[in-house]
Order: C-alpha cells, then sequence, then structure tokens
C-alpha cells in the first residue's frame, strides 16, 4: 500500500510550521504524492491565520507540479455542542479537518465520554466537515461504537494522524482501537502526516505499521489509492468539477 495523498498539512500561515505552499507542494511531487490539502489552523489556535486568508485561497491554483492541491482549514472544535471556528466566509473552502485542541476547549467543562460522544455526533451533521482530525486523545475519549458508525453514514473519513504517534503519544492505543472499530464497522479513514514542515510529507511508518498490525482492509483507506480518492471528492466536493 502507498498513500497518495496528504489531506492534513501546515504551511507557514499557521506560524508554528515552517514552509511555504510551494516549498509544501514542491515536496509532495518529489515524494511522489498526487494530492496535498492545506489545511492551516483556524483562527482559534494561537498565531493562525484570518478570515481573509482562507477566503483568498482561491487564488491558489488547483493544480502545482502535477499536484492536485485542496483548499483547506483545520477548524478548531471549541465547545461541547461541536461548534467550530470555522467562520462563514470559509465556507468555500474544498476540505475540512475537524479537531479538537486541548487548550482551546473550556477549561472549567472536565470532559466525559458522554460529552465527548455528543460533540463528535455534533459534528458528524456538520456538511462542512470531512475528516475527522486525531480524536485518540484519552481526555477526550469518546463512544466510538456509537460515534464511528455515524461518521461512516455522514461521509466523515476518520484521520489516523501520523504525528500522533510522535507528538500525542498517550493518543496511540486509542487511535489503534479507532481504526479497529472502523474496520468493524467499514468506515472510511485517511492517513494523513499533519506535517508543520516539508520533510514529513508523505511520511507514515508509524501509521502504516498500526494498520498493517490490525489487518486492516486496504480498500477504507481513501487515500490510498488515487481513482478511490477521486471517487470520494467526487461525491463530496466540488474540487473535481472546478479544476
Ligand atoms: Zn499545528
Ligand atoms: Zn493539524
Amino acid at each position: 500500500m502507498k498513500i497518495i495523498a496528504d489531506l492534513h498539512t501546515h504551511t507557514i500561515a499557521s506560524t508554528h510550521a515552517y514552509n511555504t505552499i510551494l516549498e509544501m507542494v514542491h515536496y509532495a511531487a518529489q515524494a511522489g504524492l498526487k494530492a496535498i490539502a492545506l489545511t492551516d489552523h483556524g483562527r482559534r489556535m494561537p498565531g493562525a491565520p484570518g478570515d481573509w486568508y482562507f477566503q483568498n485561497l482561491a487564488t491558489v491554483p488547483r493544480r502545482l507540479e502535477g499536484v492536485l492541491v485542496l483548499r483547506g482549514i483545520e477548524m478548531n472544535i471549541i465547545d461541547y455542542e461541536g461548534n467550530t471556528d470555522l467562520e462563514e466566509n470559509a465556507k468555500n473552502l474544498d476540505w475540512a479537518v475537524a479537531s479538537i485542541h486541548g487548550g482551546l476547549m473550556d477549561p472549567n467543562v472536565k470532559p466525559t465520554v458522554e460529552l465527548c460522544t455528543e460533540l463528535w455526533l455534533k459534528v458528524a451533521q456538520n456538511p462542512m466537515v470531512r475528516v475527522i482530525g486525531h480524536s485518540g486523545t484519552p481526555q477526550f475519549a469518546y463512544d466510538y461504537e456509537k460515534v464511528i458508525p455515524e461518521f461512516g453514514r455522514q461521509g466523515k473519513l476518520v484521520e489516523i494522524n501520523e504525528h500522533s504517534f510522535l507528538v500525542r503519544k498517550s493518543s496511540v492505543p486509542n487511535c489503534k482501537k479507532i481504526a479497529e472499530v472502523c474496520k468493524k464497522y467499514g468506515v472510511p479513514i485517511v492517513v494523513d502526516s499533519d506535517a508543520h514542515f516539508c520533510t514529513e510529507l508523505g511520511v507514515y511508518p508509524n501509521a502504516e505499521r498500526m494498520l498493517k498490525e490490525i489487518d486492516f482492509p486496504e480498500e477504507l483507506i481513501v487515500n490510498g489509492d488515487e481513482n478511490r480518492l477521486y471517487e470520494y471528492l467526487r461525491k463530496y466536493t466540488k474540487v473535481l468539477e472546478e479544476e
């Protein structure tokens, strides 16, 4: 299996990532990737770009160096109602990853499995969300058996995030559980780098090892095959029509 698209990446616009779009695309092309999603952080993340950055992403060509470029965002989930910081004016983006970043949640509310289950069930109803970002954090554990099938019904892709194996190690056991539940219910996933530097693009040894360990079905890895990815993009986005 070869991952052919990286659908969660950060550029210098996030201000804690270090490459320009051109550098990212160039590296993606060198790494043999067919597509990349630019998903800089939503506005609640300290140092994140403003609304105009996302509104104006339409100026970025859809194809550079032969790589399909998706204009995206990593939205922050900001409360237990599953609201996000995606502004109205960012609705014309191609791609949205929705993630919880612990530091941005209300410190006065203690997350429980019930609260986090409700949160993700609401996010599952958000038509803009394509990817459920790194949801294995133990602090924000949810009822995987209940929520993951709903992600599948709503066309959301559950992310297996290489970065979690490196910087969120406590999430690793839950990432495996999540992948197992995806396998059980036939829910599609994406394997992403969450790169904050271009050399991280297209490199997923830990995620791939874990998926192999649990004998994860290849046909459920949406970015494991170009046709499969295109089929998904055709069904849920306008990217290919507009290209
Ligand atoms: Zn970041
Ligand atoms: Zn990210």
